[in-house]
């Protein structure tokens, strides 16, 4: 039956695409070896840069984040070594069951899915680590499955504070382009990202951010690898080029993703999506429901995962919000499933559209059945006219 209007797509990534990307994609594809191509990865490979605060290296690879994730293990380890992981939820799980499936040695720093990783319990792990074995300490940034941010710089200042050699490495997929990122000033030594999430983009491409560090370590290991070998890249992208097919559709968006971000600046970006978590939680609260990330202060801008209350379903919700309202929410991964909704804050919007996502999950919960008390709209409402970091009160003025 159709639908009127237009579907708010509420999942935390991929999040809905601007007509600007839209219309950019839609340019003729171009030979990829051609002179006229040159422009375009090197803008798209120079532009990333800026995105992740480096003046070191940016792999671009066509493919999901996952892929990304598997080009920074293979690239940066050998067969059998062990790496360090902090398992704050879902991701964090599948990456290191990744990293075991193509023969490293992932130890699992156990969490509660409430909150990001702990400097402390990683630094007091590297250092009863006297010999070294661990090569890398892998986290999530943003953990899409909870709602939770991890501190990377305290995360780094805790491997340096054990004198440990080992690398970061950290996964920013829908981290970067919404929340604080700085590859260089927090010495990461990998990040890995993806298209989808902040910055605004179809599925399809993803990224490495590379330190000096770790491209040394690259030439010494010995995982056998191919598609993703970073060394392959480094010649033809010195020039603009791939040594294989790029998405060249999807590299004409993502010069057009990095503009608009410019345009409206980083920390702008960053401080938006920080006050719609603000006023995300608040609608919660005043719902009577609770948020999953229960550390104060690890609270994502990105998405919030709110729990339903006990013996209530919440896939169930998600339907006959879909249903009723054309809204997709996010479902409850693993550990969570069913028990948690996930509400995406990301990538192109504003408070208009923060307000109309609020009240489809408001008008869900009581067409649902869900037990809550009705005002959370209003709350969030409230919460957006006292918060004043809009940043068009600051450009038209
Ligand atoms: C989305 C996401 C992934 C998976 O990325 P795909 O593009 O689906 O392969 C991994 N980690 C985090 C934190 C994510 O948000």
């Amino acid at each position: 039956m159709r639908q009127p209007g237009r579907h708010f797509l509420q999942i935390p990534g991929p999040s809905s695409v601007p007509d600007r990307i839209l219309k950019a994609i839609g340019q003729q594809t171009i030979d990829h070896r051609g002179p006229d191509f040159a422009d375009v990865g090197k803008a798209a490979l120079d532009g990333m840069k800026t995105i992740f605060k480096t003046n070191q290296h940016v792999f671009i690879f066509p493919s999901s984040g996952t892929g990304a994730w598997e080009a920074a293990l293979v690239n940066t380890l050998s067969p059998g070594d062990k790496v360090l992981m902090f398992e704050t939820g879902h991701f964090a799980s599948m990456w290191s069951s990744m990293a075991r499936k193509i023969g490293f040695t992932p130890e699992v720093i156990e969490g509660d899915w409430r909150g990001g990783a702990e400097p402390d319990r990683i630094e007091a792990r590297l250092r009863q680590d006297t010999h070294h074995e661990i090569k890398a300490v892998c986290v999530v940034h943003n953990e899409t499955s909870t709602g939770s941010v991890s501190p990377i710089e305290e995360i780094r200042k805790a491997i340096d504070a054990a004198g440990h050699p080992a690398l970061l490495m950290v996964d920013s997929i829908s981290g970067l382009a919404s929340i604080d990122f700085r590859f260089d000033e927090w010495g990461v030594d990998v990040c890995i990202s993806g298209s989808q999430k902040g910055l605004m983009l179809p599925p399809g491409l993803s990224f490495n951010a590379v330190s000096e560090k770790a491209l040394e370590r690259a030439k010494s290991v010995t995982m056998p690898r191919s598609y993703w070998d970073w060394h392959d890249m480094v010649g033809p992208n010195s020039n603009g080029y791939f040594p294989y097919t790029p998405s060249t559709n999807l590299l004409y968006g993502l010069n057009e993703a990095i503009e608009m971000l410019h345009e409206e600046g980083l920390d702008q970006v960053f401080a938006r999506h920080a006050r719609h978590g603000a006023s995300t939680r608040a609608a919660v609260r005043a719902w009577g429901l609770e948020v999953l990330c229960a550390r104060q202060g690890d609270e994502s801008g990105v998405l919030t995962a709110v729990l339903v209350p006990t013996d209530y379903s919440a896939d169930n919700f998600r339907a006959t919000t879909l249903k009723h309202y054309n809204i997709s929410l996010g479902n409850g991964l693993s550990k969570v499933a069913d028990k948690v909704f996930r509400i995406g804050h990301l990538g192109d919007f504003n408070d208009l559209m923060l307000m109309a996502t609020l009240s489809g999950v408001e008008m869900g919960l009581e067409k649902a059945g869900i037990p809550h008390q009705s005002g959370g709209a209003q709350a969030a409402l409230d919460h957006l006219k006292q918060s004043t970091t809009c940043p068009s009160d600051t450009q038209n003025s």
